[in-house]
């Protein structure tokens, strides 16, 4: 294989990595927001009071709450805004490896949702120390 084929490579797994990053960083500025921005607050709070100091869940009703008004908008704006970026790397360039990072987003989407209607017994929630 060719130089131009490694390197190329190389650049759509840097694109897809930096996908990833971009992911993990819409979360941190939707965290920060959850703080600074008023409209947000009440709904970022519930996510702060899921656990107590040794890391219990207050209830489970708390837990699923926080899930429903944090965890899935956070991971709809991951969502959202990877794919937007992707789309426009997709159009610019024909590159479609940022989508990578839209799929990684996407997972934590699905599983907020799924912790939203989990039951107590599904390993996500944890009911207690253990044995
Ligand atoms: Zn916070």
């Amino acid at each position: 294989m060719s130089d131009g084929w490694i390197s190329g490579a190389i650049a759509l797994l840097s694109i897809a990595l930096a996908s990833i990053v971009a992911a993990e960083a819409i979360r941190d500025v939707y965290h920060w927001l959850g703080h600074a921005w008023q409209p947000l607050r009440p709904w970022h709070q519930v996510h702060h009071k899921v656990f107590r100091a040794d890391l219990t869940p207050v209830s489970e009703a708390v837990y699923r709450r926080a899930e429903w008004v944090n965890d899935v908008p956070e991971a709809l704006a991951m969502v959202s805004l990877t794919t937007l970026g992707a789309l426009s790397l997709w159009y610019t360039w024909g590159v479609a490896s940022a989508f990578v990072g839209s799929l990684y987003a996407g997972g934590f989407l699905v599983a907020a949702i799924a912790r939203g209607w989990a039951t107590a017994n599904l390993p996500t929630f944890p009911t207690g120390p253990g044995p």
